[in-house]
């Protein structure tokens, strides 16, 4: 199997860097990044393909609940699960960003849309419906508030009144 750097999205390059050989401790000097790809390409045909993208896919929505501090007990367990090593994961996201904005090797337009679809393991805070809803107004029990759930909705597409059902 052979995978090139530019047909794997941000999220990709960073989980194959973390299952690659790279040293924890690796740090770029200069704007060669050929070590870097290297590792890449070694993560990427350890995993395999189908457990690349699905890695990437959960470590994106899991990264897009955490910014919106939104992760749940069983999301965060999932993660440390699947990347036990919390250091390593996080200089493996930011060596791939380095290599994705620096390295100058463009992205191919199937990894551009994989990239852009997070994936949820765990317990959500929408159920996976989308909408995360909140109750907690103590003035008015009757009004209810909604927001997008950043994982599995992350566009706030469709109806948060067609996800109540799903709820009640
Ligand atoms: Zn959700």
């Amino acid at each position: 199997m052979s995978v090139s750097v530019r047909d794997l999205s941000n999220c990709e390059r960073a989980v194959a860097l973390y299952a690659s050989d790279m040293p924890t401790s690796y740090r770029q000097k200069g704007r060669d990044y050929s070590r870097l790809c290297a590792w890449i390409v070694q993560g990427a045909a350890r995993l395999g393909m189908g457990e690349l993208y699905r890695s990437a896919a959960y470590a994106y929505g899991y990264r897009l609940l955490w910014l919106a501090r939104l992760t749940t007990p069983s999301q965060r367990q999932a993660h440390a699960l699947r990347f036990p090593d919390g250091g390593r994961f996080d200089k493996a996201e930011r060596l791939a960003s380095l290599v994705t904005c620096f390295a100058d090797l463009g992205m191919s337009e199937a990894a551009i849309k994989r990239g852009d679809r997070p994936a949820v393991e765990g317990d959500c805070r929408c159920y996976g419906s989308g909408w995360i809803r909140d109750r907690d107004d103590a003035d008015d029990p009757t009004t209810e508030y909604a927001m997008n759930c950043p994982g599995h909705n992350p566009n706030a597409s469709g109806s948060a009144y067609a996800a109540k059902s799903v709820i009640a």
